[in-house]
């Protein structure tokens, strides 16, 4: 028998004159994430995406997890192909799917017949084929509105596919057809969920981090690092770029009123992080941000934080509870890492009482006062450490 994974198009399939685009995005993004897994044939046909390994040996477990997690599919299925005759469609079926159908009591055909010039229509098939499998599972039973098990056969102008219920797909459209952002990582929970879910919007990213050693450990650098890794299944490769913030935040600590520190902190990275954006070829800033969530994050806070400079900033979770925003983290894999207690150098230094409603106007005043500040973004900017993260690279920090 031969299996094939089928990717079906989501939102993309909407996209009219600018599909092909979409489709040869989404086509670059499945041949590379299953270079590695052997040869397949990788070619999309009636908005459907076929993956056909060349080989016996591939780990189709694999590649179908794999697939399952690129953005730009609705659904996903492992089917095998045959030839589009009724008698071969029905031993087929029986063979790959026969299995599955002792494991239940209810089950229900489901064919659909794109390729016209098949002899029967699709409920004649459904009919038939469902007869031809109950006479092989006497226990069975006919469900058509909530069956434990579906068989599916499409016949379309390559053969006849069969395969068991589709599985959700990662949904989105394929990153880099929306252009590419800077996230900002720390070790929390927010922003790898904020990564995620950027790079569902078909956003490409890079990431930069500001860490302020001897404040900050190795292993809190490590932390983030270990995060970006395990974002890459979604996000793809990037590049993170680690800050050395130490002495703009001291001199913010040492120059301004204690009160405002943490919006003027969040300010300055906003500006060091456009900086590396320009540099980079980011069009925008990705954050953890939540409304609410902590002082620097009100309304009035935001507003200081957004004028600090003048590309977009995006705030996928800040409409999210943090219940809302863990249920992601988990359900991509990064909770667990977040969770591990390595300082935050935006924890570092913070005051007691901080301003929860700062107004613009005495911000400006703070920085009017902080003569040297630019130039030490600047040069934290230019010192920033690049590391290349690359998909599926080992994950080592515990
Ligand atoms: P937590 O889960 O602890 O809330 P967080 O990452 O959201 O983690 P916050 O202090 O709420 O932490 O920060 C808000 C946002 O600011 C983060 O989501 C992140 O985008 C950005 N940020 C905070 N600290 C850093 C840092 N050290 N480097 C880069 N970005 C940071
Ligand atoms: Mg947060």
């Amino acid at each position: 028998m031969k299996e094939v994974l089928m990717g079906y198009q989501g939102e993309m399939s909407l996209k009219g004159l600018n599909k092909n685009q979409f489709e040869s995005a989404l086509l670059k993004i499945l041949r590379y994430r299953l270079k590695d897994l052997g040869p397949f044939r990788i070619y999309c046909a009636q908005s459907t995406f076929y993956m056909e390994p060349q080989s016996d040996e591939i780990d189709m477990d694999t590649a179908y997890d794999r697939v399952s997690k690129v953005f730009g599919l609705a659904a996903v299925s492992r089917s095998v192909v045959c030839e589009k005759d009724f008698a071969v469609i029905c031993r087929t079926a029986e063979e790959y799917l026969g299995e599955n159908l002792r494991t239940v009591k209810t089950f229900k055909v489901e064919a659909r017949r794109s390729d016209k010039n098949f002899p029967m229509k699709s409920p004649e098939l459904m009919r038939e084929l469902g007869a031809y499998l109950l006479e092989r599972h006497n226990y069975l039973r006919v469900d058509v509105h909530q069956p434990q098990f579906k068989v599916i056969v499409e016949i379309r102008d390559y053969g006849a596919y069969i395969h068991g219920p589709k599985k959700p797909g990662a949904g989105g459209l394929p990153v880099g057809t929306s252009g590419r952002a800077l996230n900002l990582l720390s070790g929390g929970i927010d922003s790898p969920v904020a990564a995620y879910r950027m790079a569902k919007r078909g956003l490409a990213l890079h990431h930069v981090h500001f860490a302020s050693p001897p404040y900050t450990s190795e292993r809190a650098r490590l932390k983030v690092k270990a995060l970006a890794q395990l974002t890459s299944v979604y996000t793809g490769g990037c590049t993170l770029y680690v800050v050395p913030y130490t002495k703009p935040q001291e001199y913010i600590r040492d120059n301004a009123p204690s009160m405002l520190f943490t919006v003027l902190m969040r300010r300055s990275m906003m500006r060091i992080a456009n900086a590396i954006a320009r540099h980079t070829g980011c069009e925008a800033l990705v954050t953890g941000e939540s409304l609410a969530q902590v002082a620097s994050q009100t309304v009035q806070a935001l507003q200081c934080t957004d004028t600090a400079q003048d590309l977009p900033v995006l705030r996928p979770l800040i409409g999210l509870d943090k219940t809302e925003i863990i249920e992601t983290a988990r359900a991509i894999g990064t909770f667990e890492t977040s969770i591990l207690p390595y300082e935050d150098c935006c924890t570092i230094f913070t005051p007691p009482h901080p301003k929860i409603r700062p107004e613009l106007a005495e911000i400006l005043a703070a920085e009017a006062s902080m003569p040297e500040l630019a130039a030490l973004e600047e040069q934290a900017a230019r010192n920033a450490e690049k590391i290349r993260i690359r998909i599926g690279d080992e994950v080592d920090f515990e």
